[in-house]
């Protein structure tokens, strides 16, 4: 079956061929005609046509027979006459009989090889690597992809033994193999094997045993696919999967798997009757709870069974909606993420573990766009407990420290605080006098006695709100988040600080403007904030020649804040103390503290706002700090 397309080559001895074969028949003819063989010589034109059938062409086979049957008749009739007929004829005919059934047999044969040839062009259409080989394992048959995949040639390769030329290597022993085959007929496994330049193929491997008409195995057909390459791709896939599985497992951050694709389906069934979807999600709360369950978890990993406190996935499975908590806002976020088709979701939300104690979590969900990346929503999970605690520790550090500030603020202020008190104070024993003077008249004014008592207690009254507001100002108490009307912050901290202003010849002013939204936040600290700005203020044009004024100004900047101003008339500060103006224990005054500015910055981004300073040297110092209105605050 060694049909192989030698095109060129075969052409070249067809013509051979052809010229051989003819000049044979004419050497017959002559040897017919000159000697006195008689026509028996005529048989040789057999051994013409047998050499024209080795062109492997039909017309050669037909053309060779046709002239030797002429030269055989035409050296008849020239070597005989027509009396002495008898016998050479009869020669003749068994000549001509010979010739013709050799032509017969040749254009059987002819036949026969270019159906095989045919058969054998199909299996170089083949993909797969095909050869042949027999018992003995030499190769017989080697096809165009096997010339390709392996490197040798069809003429390289026939006649070698086929596991040496490809060094192949089993994945059982060879004989097993071998047994496999005689037994049924077939095998199919997977081998390695080497191209010519030394490269190494996996490959499928299908064999199958090709019998004679007595069943007598005779060779084996063997198929190979190669899966080099899908095999590598596999192989690659199975590592980046085992890489996955490793990362999901040992990390210590919390990973869930997810299946959205249900929710999918809700979210585009969904008829919002053209409300947005945020809106449409906190009217229909139901489908909401409806979605979560539709998030269906597939895994959890360790990291987060113990961040959960359950034992094992399914644990975490069956008590999902436990775990997540009631209130859980933050899937609504995620809800319009995932339909917007956002690659991720952000936020933070609080786990409830199974023994009912509560983990701040921070958590990213992400999505992914390629075709069925719903069914494989992942969500990263971290444990915020330390970091809360570390923000609370900080806060509540900020708070002492503000307290101590406040308490040190005050400290500045205790001689004209003695005398704001003193003077209610003073007023009450003038009075105290008086109204005893009235009494211990011959005849008591009651009625004026009546009068001193009344200023008596109006004078009383002032005092103690004087200690009422400081004592306010000096609480320690965690910060609050109130609703604040910022005039009357305006107000308090000016009423703390207007004596100590008077003392120093400072006009204070202060307008506000009309309809100011409330702030959100802790009243004492704002209303620390103003009082600092104001004192610095007064201590920056003490002593100072000229008109002393401090002006405190509220007004709205945007739909979103209002800001604050302080100005003084004060020299200003130096354009290289400027960059180191808010830091801690920046101070140029000989008893001063530097922790002020520091402060009220601190507070004022606790509060979302921000606190900044214009200054022309000589020309005094403005203050500015915003402040974003409260959320809950309805919009006008
Ligand atoms: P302290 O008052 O203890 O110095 P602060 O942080 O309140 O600490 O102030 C830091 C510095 O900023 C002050 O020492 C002063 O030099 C400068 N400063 C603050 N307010 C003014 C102002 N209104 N005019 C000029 N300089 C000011």
């Amino acid at each position: 079956m060694t049909i192989h397309d030698r095109t060129t080559g075969s052409s070249m001895s067809r013509a051979g061929l052809r010229s051989g074969s003819a000049a044979l028949a004419v050497a017959v003819f002559l040897v017919d005609v000159l000697t006195p063989l008689e026509g028996a010589v005529a048989v040789l034109y057999v051994v013409a046509i047998l050499l024209a059938a080795k062109t492997n062409r039909r017309d050669d086979i037909i053309v060779a027979a046709a002239g030797c049957v002429i030269l055989t008749i035409v050296a008849y009739l020239l070597s005989h006459d027509l009396e002495s007929i008898a016998s050479p004829l009869l020669r003749v005919l068994v000549s001509l009989a010979a010739i013709g059934i050799t032509t017969l047999l040749a254009l059987q044969n002819h036949a026969a090889t270019k159906r095989l040839a045919a058969q054998a062009r199909l299996l170089n259409l083949s993909h797969d690597m095909i050869f042949a080989r027999d018992r003995s394992g030499v190769i017989t048959f080697w096809n165009k992809t096997a010339e390709q995949a392996y490197g040798w040639s069809a003429d390289e390769a026939l006649g070698q033994l086929a596991d040496k030329l490809l060094r192949t290597t089993y994945p059982d022993r060879r004989e097993v193999i071998e047994a496999g085959l005689l037994d049924t007929g077939r095998w199919e496994g997977r081998v390695q094997q080497r191209t010519k330049d030394g490269a190494v193929l996996t490959v499928d491997a299908r064999w199958a045993m090709q019998h004679d008409r007595l069943g007598k195995p005779v060779g084996v057909l063997e198929t190979h696919t190669d899966v080099t390459d899908r095999v590598a791709a596999h192989s690659a896939l199975v590592q980046s999967e085992q890489r996955y599985r490793r990362m999901f497992d040992a990390s210590r951050i919390g990973v869930v798997e997810e299946d959205w694709s249900d929710l999918r389906a809700a979210l585009q069934s969904l008829d919002t009757a053209g409300a947005g979807l945020r809106e449409h999600l906190v009217q229909h709360p139901d489908f909401v709870r409806h979605a979560r369950r539709l998030a269906k978890i597939t895994d959890v990993n360790p990291a987060l069974q113990k961040m959960a406190g359950a034992n094992g996935a399914s644990a975490f499975i069956e008590n999902v909606e436990r775990l997540l908590g009631e209130d859980d806002r933050s899937f609504v976020g995620a809800l319009i993420a995932f339909a917007e088709r956002e690659p991720f979701y952000e936020g933070e939300t609080e786990l409830v573990r199974l023994d009912g104690r509560k983990v701040p979590v921070l958590f990213t969900i992400t999505f992914s766009s390629e075709p069925g990346g719903d069914r494989n929503v992942l969500a990263f999970v971290v444990d915020i407990t330390e970091r809360e605690q570390a923000q609370d520790a900080l806060l509540a550090a900020q708070a002492e420290l503000a307290h101590a500030a406040r308490v040190a603020t005050l400290g500045e202020l205790t001689a004209s605080i003695a005398h704001e008190v003193n003077q209610p104070l003073a007023a009450i024993v003038t009075s105290g006098e008086a109204g005893l003077r009235w009494l211990r008249r011959e005849v008591p004014d009651l009625d004026e006695v009546g009068a001193t008592i009344v200023q008596i207690v109006g004078e009383g009254r002032r005092a103690s709100e004087i200690v009422a507001r400081i004592r306010t100002f000096l609480k320690k108490a965690p910060a609050q988040q109130d609703s604040i009307d910022i005039a009357e912050i305006i107000e308090e901290a000016a009423l703390l600080v207007a004596r100590e202003l008077a003392n120093d010849g400072v006009v204070l002013t202060f307008e506000t403007e009309h309809g100011l939204k409330p702030v959100r936040g802790d009243r004492i600290q704002l209303q620390q904030v103003l009082v600092n700005l104001l004192v610095n203020a007064c201590q920056a044009m003490s002593g100072q020649p000229g008109s002393r004024t401090a002006k405190l100004r509220a007004i709205a900047v945007d739909g979103e804040h209002l800001a604050i101003t302080v100005q003084d008339s004060g020299p200003g500060i130096r354009p290289e103390d400027m960059p180191r103006l808010f830091d801690p224990f920046f101070t140029t005054k000989s008893g001063g503290m530097g922790m002020g500015l520091a402060i009220c910055r601190t507070t004022v981004e606790a509060h979302g706002g921000q606190l900044s300073v214009e200054s022309t040297p000589g020309a005094g110092a403005t203050f500015r700090l915003t402040l974003p209105y409260s959320q809950e605050h309805p919009r006008p």
